[in-house]
């Protein structure tokens, strides 16, 4: 029996060093006590694809006051990644619970969320999307709880907190649906992702959910120059769908940060590493914690240590 105990020590203590040389660590990134006075987004890793749906989008944000944003929480299947991650930070109140668009990988853990914390105000563009259970679930979680429900659209600012402000660039007021909304939607729903920028002093972020090409081009056409930003999220978690180079030009960040379970489009990703410009992806990275500081000064943190040179900066 003693020996079993120590075959078994000795397996968790070269898991455990493993698990610690394999990266900074998960406990790093999710560590509250450094987020202090400080911008930060945390860029979720949901686990790998189920067998038809993707896991999809979780980002937790705080403003430097201390306020959370949850923006998209994923898949149903996946909620267990977000409490998780909401738990190890000590959060028991969202502020601002935000719905980029009513797909299921972005939208399937709101009612965990809505159920299990306390909950500011939801916060989603005018897009609905009758059709689909999931959308139903989380408006009536939401309705059951009385949350107040703002409806963002292109041209709306808000403040997240004291200090960070909020533009919405898409998607706009009114919404012509086509015929046939309902089925074979995807790509208009996609394009209807709320496009949102968040500046804290001299840095800014632009997340912008799933848009595709169509969408990007309508909201470069719309806003040019405004959209530059420090940092991104790549659109539609990095497929070649999005991320076209008016896009990438348009926003022309420093760091791109893709969420998926997967590469989608080996030279699309290859394209957010030129010139200097740097690439975190949750597949390889594990989950990313971005800070920004009062004075502009900014730090990557990753629960994981790249085991490829491929995607390096060149
Ligand atoms: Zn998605």
């Amino acid at each position: 029996m003693l020996k079993r105990c120590a075959a078994l020590l000795l397996a968790l203590i070269l898991f455990l060093s493993i698990g610690l040389a394999a990266g900074e660590g998960y406990d790093q990134v999710f560590d509250p006590a450094k987020d202090e006075g400080q911008f930060v987004i945390r860029f979720l890793w949901l686990g790998e694809k189920t067998a038809k749906d993707k896991p999809g989008d979780c980002m937790i944000l705080k403003s430097p006051d201390g306020k959370v944003m949850v923006l998209d929480a994923g898949h149903p299947d996946a909620v267990s990644y977000v409490t998780e991650a909401l738990d190890t930070l000590d959060i028991t109140r969202i502020d601002y619970l935000v719905a980029s668009h009513p797909h299921i990988d972005h939208i399937g853990g709101f009612p965990v969320l809505i159920e299990n914390y306390e909950i500011g105000a939801m916060y989603t563009s005018p897009l609905t999307y009758g059709a689909s259970s999931y959308y139903h679930a989380y408006l009536t979680a939401a309705q059951e709880k009385r949350l107040e429900h703002i409806i963002l659209h292109e041209g709306d600012t808000f403040m997240f907190g004291n200090e960070i402000e909020v533009k919405v660039f898409n998607p706009p007021e009114e919404i012509p649906y086509p015929k046939d909304y309902g089925t074979g939607s995807t790509q208009f729903i996609n394009d209807h992702s709320l496009a949102m920028k968040f500046t804290y002093g001299t840095r800014s972020l632009m997340l912008a959910g799933d848009l595709y090409v169509g969408g990007e081009r309508a909201v470069v056409d719309r806003w040019g120059d405004e959209l530059s930003s420090d940092f991104m999220k790549a659109n539609h978690h990095g497929s070649n769908t999005s991320s076209s180079s008016a896009w990438r030009k348009t926003v022309g960040p420093k760091i791109t940060f893709i969420t998926s379970e997967t590469i989608e489009d080996l030279s699309l990703t290859r394209k957010f590493t030129r010139n200097g410009q740097q690439m975190y992806h949750t597949l390889l990275d594990g989950c990313v914690r971005l800070a920004i500081d009062e004075a502009g000064n900014y730090e990557v943190t990753t629960e994981k240590v790249r085991t490829s040179t491929m995607f390096d900066s060149n």
